[in-house]
């Protein structure tokens, strides 16, 4: 039967609604469910949805609001577990200290949003969800991993709540490490959790042009104390012209060698890009690549490269070859 890994495995959490797959993402219009008037109805509904999605799919049905996408894929019933194994928590609107330049909610409505985040009723929707999918069975306790980003947590008004309720869990804590949080470093040191931080800069002067404070020795600092607490994950956001120099590449290798990390995550900027922009992807991207490799350093590459992966992987062979 059709089905693809979000709906089967998926739940995130955003605008006062719980979904599978991102909005804006794959569909323009993916299943979503706002919040009811308690969690529990909330997430019995999320649940009900998804078993009609699936029995809609296996019976063939056209209409449903799945049909058409490009992740349907053909599974085997026998594999299909629909247990939840990953959890997304994007609660917006939010706070953030920081001004990434590709930031996707910079907006003041969306961020910096202290009072409207405080007035949320994110953070006891989750508190009630988890331990009902546990309960009742709909967690893949092994597998699960929750991706924590709702905005930033160190400063979230509701923080407290949101690690009480997922510290038991394997969790990644997306930060801008402006602040260092002594319950995040017990929640990674007593499991397998990490905090991931997107540096994108190896230089002080390039992570103030993309980050808009000048923090770049004290983020170093916060990171080694995570470091020395559990794991930290290292991800680099390549940004044509702004950071895709030899002097931040070399310097965010002495960054992962003195963290003594084995990888970098390689991203791009989720705004839309212009062709112009991809060509000196095409570029730069294999030239971090490679002084990676030469270094020992594994990377991944963000699966947001769409079509212009095979051409970065053939630039870099070419490079290899030259
Ligand atoms: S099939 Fe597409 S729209 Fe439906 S849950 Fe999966 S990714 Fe989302
Ligand atoms: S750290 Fe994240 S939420 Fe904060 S400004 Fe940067 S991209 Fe936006």
């Amino acid at each position: 039967m059709l089905s693809c890994r979000f709906l089967n495995k998926f739940l995130s959490f955003n605008i006062n609604l719980l979904s599978f797959c991102c909005r804006g993402g794959i569909m323009k219009d993916p299943p979503e469910f706002p919040y009811l008037s308690t969690p529990e109805e909330t997430i019995v509904n999320f649940l009900d949805n998804r078993k009609r999605i699936h029995d809609e799919l296996r019976g063939g049905n056209k209409n449903s609001i799945c049909s058409g996408c490009q992740l349907l894929t053909e599974f085997d019933e026998s594999v299909l577990v629909e247990k939840i194994e990953n959890i997304n928590i994007s609660f917006y609107p939010s706070v953030c200290q920081c001004k990434c330049v590709y930031c996707g909610y910079a907006d003041h409505k969306t961020l910096n949003n202290y009072e409207e985040a405080k007035k949320s009723k994110h953070a006891e929707y989750l508190s009630v969800i988890l331990p009902y999918l546990e309960k009742n069975g709909f967690l893949n306790k092994d597998r699960l991993y929750i991706q924590c980003s709702p905005g930033e947590i160190t400063i979230h008004p509701h923080k407290e709540l949101i690690l009480e309720s997922i510290q038991k869990y394997r969790c990644g804590f997306l930060t801008n490490a402006f602040v260092y949080d002594e319950k995040i470093a017990e929640v990674l040191s007593q499991t397998k959790s990490f905090v991931m931080h997107s540096i994108d800069a190896g230089t002080r002067e390039t992570y103030y042009k993309i980050k808009g404070f000048d923090l770049f020795e004290k983020v170093l600092d916060t990171l080694q104390k995570y470091k020395q607490r559990g794991g930290v994950v290292l991800k680099y956001i390549v940004l044509p012209e702004i950071n895709d120099n030899d002097r931040d590449f070399d310097g965010v290798i002495e960054v992962l060698k003195t963290l003594k990390l084995r990888k970098l995550i390689i991203g791009k900027d989720n705004r839309e890009q212009t062709s112009a922009n991809y060509q000196k992807l095409c570029r730069s991207v294999p030239l971090l690549m490679r002084k990676l490799q030469e270094n020992s350093i594994n990377y991944e590459l963000q699966p947001l490269f769409g079509n212009y992966e095979q051409l970065i992987h053939q630039q870099y062979n070419e490079m290899e070859r030259a």
